[in-house]
């Protein structure tokens, strides 16, 4: 059981003496490079005068500064604004599938300073691709923080070999490991790249080889939302059918899960055959997701992950069916599709190792 509260992790690090007031301002600093006083005031939900004397405090500890932000994440920002100030300090996510393993380096805003995917040759044994990461990361040790470590639900056997793989990490980098799942981790990334102001609640459904997704809640904007996991490629569309890698039969990702899919895609010739495939997997998405909607009593729903060529075809159907749907309450569903592209995971997976995710069970 590693997570980020643990002795010694960065969060503590940040969080000596250091009031609820100054974790959440100093969140809104690295989360929005460029923020002014008065925004970070709205944001906060704090007076112009309490921001202005946590700012200097952040300053007068080096954790935060005022220049020029030319910033990489897509949120239009390139001004003279706050700044946390901790080059040269970097996290690693890590996001492992049956088929690849995605890894990213990224700073203290969350910006991606380094990318890579890595096509997996054992399809289930990924540990000796994990053991070289790790080595090639012991280059870093002096600047890294935290690792995080994002891993599908199923198949089990990365699951079951995910704890020894951070206990490696964590004695070769002597950094805190987060393991946490693929579908969570892209939620606290989408949730921290929300380019205003992020929703109470929503709901991101992640495509990687299963279907996975968390919702999201927030209490308040400026303090880490609480995140929980939703298995929603498990959830029953039919009482028969093909059996589920977790058991059951009828699970929606037998029908419109993206490995499958993409697989049964390959296998057909005609082109009326492969539009009946899509279908059926469109049909099957939407009969779930409104079931979960439900459920959840959620509005706002982003599609992440977002990598499968088969998918593509129907994600226009798709987030126009989901808008045609309402809530419980009679409220309509606004859907979207993620902006963050194929490392949502790994990101979500780095910013969770800084941040800490309260409420979300560490694995
Ligand atoms: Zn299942």
């Amino acid at each position: 059981m590693w997570s980020v509260w643990a002795s010694g992790s960065i969060y503590q690090f940040m969080s000596i003496n250091q009031t609820p007031g100054e974790r959440r301002v100093f969140r809104l600093i690295r989360q929005r490079p460029g923020i002014s006083r008065v925004e970070l005031a709205g944001a906060a939900a704090l007076s112009t005068g309490t921001v202005t004397q946590i700012v200097k405090r952040l300053r007068d500890r080096g954790l935060a500064d005022e220049g020029a932000v030319s910033e990489a994440r897509a949120v239009g920002r390139n001004r003279v604004g706050l700044r946390a100030c901790l080059e040269p300090d970097r996290m690693v996510g890590i996001s492992v599938r049956p088929d690849l393993i995605r890894y990213v380096v990224v700073d203290w805003s969350g910006a991606v300073r380094e990318e890579r995917t890595i096509a997996a040759q054992h399809l289930v044994d990924q540990g000796p691709v994990i053991d070289r990461l790790g080595q090639a990361l012991a280059d870093q040790r002096g600047t890294l923080r935290g690792v995080g470590l994002g891993i599908p639900e199923f198949p089990a056997v990365i699951r079951d070999q995910s704890a020894g793989w951070a206990e490696n990490f964590r004695r070769a980098l002597e950094v805190p490991v987060t393991v946490l799942n693929n579908g969570a981790a892209a939620a606290v990334a989408e949730e921290w790249r929300w380019v205003e102001e992020p929703p109470e609640r929503f709901l991101l459904v992640y495509f990687g080889s299963g279907i996975g997704g968390a919702l999201v809640h927030h209490r308040r904007f400026g303090r880490p939302p609480s995140v929980h996991p939703v298995e929603i490629g498990h959830v029953g569309i039919s009482l028969q059918g093909i059996r589920c890698i977790c058991g059951n039969v009828g699970c929606v990702e037998t029908v419109a899960g993206p490995a499958r899919l993409a697989r049964q895609w390959e296998g057909l010739e005609s082109a009326r055959e492969r539009a009946a495939l899509v279908e059926s997997a469109e049909e099957a998405l939407i009969y779930a997701l409104s079931s979960v909607i439900n459920v959840l009593q959620v509005e706002q729903i982003v599609l992440g992950g977002l990598n499968v060529p088969v998918l593509e075809r129907f994600y226009g159907t798709l987030i126009r069916r989901l808008g045609s749907l309402r809530t419980p309450r009679g409220a309509p569903v606004k859907p979207r599709l993620s902006q963050i592209g194929d490392y949502s995971a790994a990101i979500g997976a780095a910013l969770a190792a800084i941040d800490g995710v309260p409420d979300l069970e560490v694995v």
